[in-house]
């Protein structure tokens, strides 16, 4: 066990100890935004011939040679080739055939002219203008060439890469299985929203924050449901976590007070405990654990708290759960527009929203950055880094960050 890492050096542990999910075979349709288990090269040219970019006439360049308004070169036209379909002849000197967009190209020709640029009847077609060789030809493989690697195992599969996999007639791709990850609320004041409150009582907010966050990092969330302030019934619904999904996430009871029963119920649970600190504010107090190969995210139930923790140490991991080879967040450095009046002795990660609308990066964050605010990360797209050591930040003052 270690105290006081840095939220990197906690991130870096959690990842170690991460394994990626498995995998499985999904159809298309079903894999949008699924992280790919598999390398996909091209198995062969896309378009696979070259094709027609017009309506229009297909012939050879040469024989246009010298053609003017006043001028015209009449070919004569052999047939018609609509999409879908190849020509029954090739071109020779003085024809053309009339073509379609996306049909391929007769042999022999090596030039299209759009409908629009010519004067034709059902026999011949008039050209106006000399064409180059290779003018209005959709080449062979412009889109991708045979054998090119278009995506690898840990990309996640945006619609370019589905619609790129489609045109190479794949009909089914090796993904990582999504990783069920289950949620547990701790605390003896909580109460379900719908649930009537009474004294002293809050609702679990927490539970759907992290519906929503999980789902959001590729994971599909199982609610394990609430602990009181008791040893055995936390550590009962990490059991039952750890038996049915791939890692457990549960808020509260984090810290070091008289109900504050994590750790322990992680150790009963059979979970070895990687870290209980990290040199962040908010979400310093967490319980990192690990049974088995699978996770335990013990996060603070202060709700800011652990949106701060998943978002700095946990995130990562759990990207890397989902099979995806870029885990970190991706660094901006952005202009603090309204400075900042608190010093910060340790690590402050300021939560708040990236506007680029004229031109730079500005940090535009909530006011009220306390860690019970949960209402401050709506919308929250970005973290900044206040470094350790950093006294009130001046307006203008450029931070490092992280997105969301
Ligand atoms: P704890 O980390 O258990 O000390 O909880 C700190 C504070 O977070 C509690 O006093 C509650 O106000 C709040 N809290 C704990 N769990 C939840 C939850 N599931 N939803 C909303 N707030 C919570
Ligand atoms: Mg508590």
């Amino acid at each position: 066990m270690k105290n006081s890492l840095t939220f990197q050096e906690a991130r870096e542990l959690l990842l170690a100890e991460t394994r990626p999910m498995g995998a499985e075979t999904v159809c298309l349709a079903e894999a949008a935004g699924r992280v790919l288990a598999q390398n996909i090269p091209a198995g062969g040219d896309v378009p696979p011939f070259d094709a027609s970019p017009y309506d229009g006439y297909a012939f050879r360049a040469e024989d246009s040679a010298g053609a003017t308004g006043e001028t015209p070169v009449t070919l004569r036209v052999l047939e018609e080739i609509p999409a879908g379909s190849t020509a029954k002849y090739p071109i020779i000197p003085g024809t053309a055939a009339r073509i379609m967009t996306g049909a391929p190209i007769p042999d022999g020709a090596d030039a299209v002219v759009m409908y629009e640029k010519t004067e034709f009847t059902r026999e011949t077609v008039k050209l106006f203008a000399p064409a180059k060789c290779g003018e209005n030809i959709i080449r062979a493989g412009e889109d991708v060439k045979a054998g090119t690697v278009l995506a690898e195992p840990g990309d996640v599969i945006d619609a370019g890469t589905l619609g790129t996999v489609a045109s190479q007639g794949l009909e089914e791709l090796s993904v990582h299985r999504i990783p069920r990850v289950g949620i547990i609320s701790t605390g003896s004041e909580l109460t379900e929203p719908g649930q009537t409150g009474g004294p002293g009582k809050i609702f679990n907010s927490n539970r759907y924050t992290f519906t929503a966050l999980l789902r959001g990092a590729g994971c599909a969330p199982v609610y394990l449901g609430t602990a009181g302030d008791e040893a055995g019934a936390i550590t009962a619904l990490i059991r039952k976590g750890l038996a049915g999904c791939d890692a457990v996430l549960l808020t509260g009871g984090v810290s070091v007070g008289d109900y504050d029963l994590t750790p322990d119920a992680v150790v009963a649970a059979g979970g070895r405990i990687l870290f209980r600190e990290v040199g962040i504010k908010p979400g310093m107090a967490c319980c990192y654990g690990v049974k088995d190969e699978k996770l335990i995210l013990g996060l603070s139930g202060n709700p800011a708290s652990a949106v701060t923790s998943f978002h700095a140490v946990a995130a990562p991991a759990l990207r890397k759960l989902c099979g995806r080879k870029d885990c970190l967040p991706r660094e901006v450095t952005l202009t603090l527009a309204g400075g900042f009046s608190k010093k910060s002795p340790v690590t402050r990660l300021l939560r708040g929203r990236m506007d680029v609308s004229d031109g730079t990066a500005r940090f535009v964050m909530p006011k009220d950055q306390g860690n019970v605010v949960l209402s401050s990360t709506i919308g929250c797209d970005v973290i900044a880094v206040v470094p350790a050591g950093s006294g009130p930040i001046a307006p203008g003052s450029r931070l490092k960050g992280f997105l969301l």
